[in-house]
């Protein structure tokens, strides 16, 4: 009796596990928008000064249960040399946030050029993908309007996956938790052609 208890108390409580990859240059926000939804979704989590977040080297890594999931995030550095270990993580992840700084017009084409680069790559075939429009507390930012064409203009390689270009903050949190809440959604609704990976006890 206590065994068959326990067991159905541990198929209650337990969550599937999905992979999220936070890609985007360097500076564009990864950490401080990770750290932002930790903030706002992890129970007790006494998160860091937002605004004294420096740019990733290497990886960060972050947890959050939503929707009856787990989503486990992996922040991965932005910078040249850095990109290439990206494709290394790609056949494991359930979807992607790909996050712009829309502060920065000087670089939105390198920032472009990178995303088209990972959605062109085999193993990110199908896999959801939030655009998030970075910095939108900042005063000339382009807004999701002039951002979207940018990154839609590339639909043929897109395909079929679910995407969503949304607005965000990371330091204000604007659009953070509904953006992890859309990722929460659609690696579910995707679990046919990405299956979670074995459960862990939450
Ligand atoms: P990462 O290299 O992509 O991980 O970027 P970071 O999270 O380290 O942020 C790089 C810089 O941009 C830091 O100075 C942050 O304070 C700043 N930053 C990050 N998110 C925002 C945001 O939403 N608005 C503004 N104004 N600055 C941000």
């Amino acid at each position: 009796m206590y065994t068959l208890l326990h067991g159905l108390y541990k198929h209650v409580t337990q969550k599937d596990e999905f992979f999220v990859l936070i890609l985007g240059l360097d500076n564009a926000g990864k950490t401080t928008f990770l750290e932002s939804a930790k903030t706002r979704f992890v129970k007790n989590y006494k998160g860091v000064n937002l605004s004294k977040i420096t740019t990733t080297v290497g990886l960060n890594i972050g947890k959050i249960d939503t929707n009856g999931v787990r989503l486990n995030f992996w922040d991965l550095g932005g910078q040249e040399e850095l990109q290439a270990l990206w494709d290394k993580y790609y056949q494991e992840c359930h979807a992607v946030i790909y996050v712009v700084d829309t502060g920065d017009r000087e670089r939105i084409g390198e920032s472009k050029e990178s995303f088209i680069k990972m959605i062109k790559n085999e193993n990110t075939r199908g896999v959801p993908l939030l655009v998030a429009a970075n910095k939108q507390d900042l005063e000339e930012c382009m807004g999701v309007r002039e951002v979207k064409p940018l990154f839609e203009s590339n639909v043929d390689h897109v395909g079929t996956r679910e995407v969503m270009v949304l607005a965000t903050s990371g330091l204000t949190g604007e659009g953070v938790v509904e953006g992890i809440d859309w990722v929460a959604q659609c690696v579910v609704r995707n679990m046919h052609a990405r299956p979670p990976h074995d459960k862990e006890k939450s």
